[in-house]
């Protein structure tokens, strides 16, 4: 079903608004795959992308995100950021770059408003992926760090490439408000972020307590089911 899935067109795109905590303003928003299947109805990514990852269909499939999304986003009257998910299988993938100046160049979106977001997962491979980091770096496009905190979290990710921003995993965030040790993980985490000169955004923001915490601890961005769930366009 998924080998058919692209071509028969039963992949969606949601998007869900990253909130700048210091203006109120939406400063761009996430795209996030969605499969209507035929019979079983909506299937989360979470139910199918490793499976797309183990078959490599992931690698026409981010191709269609990165199309759409791009194409979605230079149609928006204010110039706000759109962020595509890349897996670590598209990312070994000798044509990403291409793939991303394509995506560009067809929709004309200006390249800084475009923001990849990767999982450490990519960094495990290290020559080859630096290189096609710098390489999507020179493009304009951003980059941000996925997911952080989970995983091996090693800090030398974060002295080896410059990412443009560090997102907190939403399970530091969902327990700040009842743990005190996960306050100080996430605060020092933005500490880190802010000194290498990088945005930290908060993931998973469900409460307005946690919300308060978050811009407490000096996060700058927000994301999370109060600020936004993600929708169709
Ligand atoms: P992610 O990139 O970390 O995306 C955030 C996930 O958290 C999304 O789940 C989003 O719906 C969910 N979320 C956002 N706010 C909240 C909240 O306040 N509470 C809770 N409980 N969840 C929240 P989703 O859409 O199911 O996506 C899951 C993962 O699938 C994504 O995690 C990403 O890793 C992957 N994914 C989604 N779309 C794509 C895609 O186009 N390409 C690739 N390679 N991966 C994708
Ligand atoms: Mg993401
Ligand atoms: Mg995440």
């Amino acid at each position: 079903d998924l080998r058919q899935a692209l071509a028969r067109g039963e992949f969606a795109l949601h998007y869900q608004p990253l909130l700048d905590l210091a203006s109120g303003t939406i400063s761009g928003c996430e795209a996030l795959v969605r499969w209507h299947h035929r019979t079983r109805g909506m299937i989360p990514p979470g139910a199918f992308i490793p499976l797309a990852e183990e078959t490599k269909l992931i690698v026409p499939l981010g191709e269609w995100v990165l199309r759409e999304a791009c194409r979605e986003a230079a149609t928006w009257e204010r110039p706000m950021r759109i962020s595509v998910n890349v897996s670590a299988v598209q990312f070994r993938q000798p044509g990403l770059v291409q793939s991303v100046m394509g995506a560009l160049a067809a929709s004309g979106l200006p390249p800084e408003r475009l923001e990849l977001e990767i999982t450490e997962t990519v960094l495990i491979h290290e020559g080859e992926a630096l290189k096609t980091l710098h390489q999507l770096r020179a493009l304009g496009v951003r980059i941000a760090l996925d997911d952080f905190g989970t995983g091996y979290s090693s800090l030398s990710y974060l002295r080896r490439f410059p990412f443009d921003k560090i997102k907190i995993d939403q399970s530091f965030v969902r327990e700040m408000t009842t743990r005190a040790n996960c306050v100080a993980i996430v605060s020092a985490v933005v500490g880190l972020a802010d000194e290498l000169g990088m945005t930290a955004t908060a993931e998973g923001v469900e409460t307005a307590d946690q919300l308060d915490l978050v811009r407490q601890v000096g996060c700058l961005e927000a994301q999370g089911y109060l600020l936004g769930r993600p929708k169709p366009i």
